[in-house]
């Protein structure tokens, strides 16, 4: 069975909401759906944009349907002001279909995380990573956001331990974060087909993983959100390669 779940707001309301939460909302003025999941749910992305923004963040909360702790701090985000020159862009969940049914892959059965373009395999079971690259609406909204903003730094959070991964960007900025968090710099192996190797080798950007641990307190919460607006306000004052202003 599929489920289809999609806005019933009208043009017209849609645009009536978005205005009232424009202007009763410091944060997050911008709120829209990137695509949609193979059961039809909106994958939603908040976008808060500072005046004159330079350094274009990116978060996603959650790829993994299983590992739903980094969508707490995506709600952290969305509920505060980007930095100065920053314009955040957050993702709650980039996988609306397996946190619904508590499944590490989507609607289909796909690991989101090894159906990107870079070093793709054909693998089974529990990562399996689809029929072809890209084959999956979720991960082809992702490809297609990255492309159209092309964010100088991109934070994926995973479960569950409780590290920053090395994941082949500037390993200055993924130390950065490790020391704002107080999680450990440690390097995973590099799995095949995974978003954050494809932004790293295509897009010439920073794209690095977050493993949060199996239970994250709300204190580890907060903490992994203030290290993610600590970076963004540092290196907004500084040249990123492959950065593109936001402006
Ligand atoms: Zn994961």
């Amino acid at each position: 069975m599929r489920i289809r779940r999609i806005s019933v707001l009208s043009p017209v309301a849609l645009a009536a909401f978005l205005a009232l939460i424009a202007v009763s909302s410091a944060a997050a003025d911008r709120r829209s759906a990137i695509g949609h999941s193979v059961a039809g749910r909106p994958i939603v992305e908040a976008i808060d944009r500072a005046p004159r923004a330079r350094l274009r963040v990116l978060v996603v909360g959650c790829i993994h349907g299983d590992e739903t702790a980094g969508m707490r701090v995506a709600r952290r985000l969305i509920g505060a002001a980007a930095p100065a020159r920053v314009e955040l862009d957050v993702v709650p969940t980039l996988n609306p279909d397996g946190v619904a049914a508590g499944t590490r892959g989507n609607a289909d059965g796909v690991d989101l995380n090894r159906n990107f373009p870079f070093a793709w395999r054909p693998l089974g079971g529990g990562e399996y990573s689809g029929p072809h690259p890209l084959s999956e609406p979720e991960s082809r909204a992702a490809r297609n956001l990255i492309r159209r903003t092309d964010p100088a730094i991109t934070i994926w959070f995973h479960q569950p331990f409780g590290l920053v991964d090395r994941s082949g960007g500037d390993v200055a900025i993924e130390r950065r974060y490790a020391q704002l968090s107080g999680l450990p710099l440690v390097g995973l192996r590099r799995y095949p087909g995974s978003a954050s190797s494809w932004q790293n080798h295509a897009m010439g950007s920073t794209a690095f993983v977050v493993e949060l641990p199996a239970v994250v307190s709300g204190w580890l919460v907060r903490r992994a959100a203030r290290a993610t607006l600590a970076l963004a306000a540092e290196y907004a004052g500084a040249e990123i390669g492959g950065a593109t202003p936001a402006g």
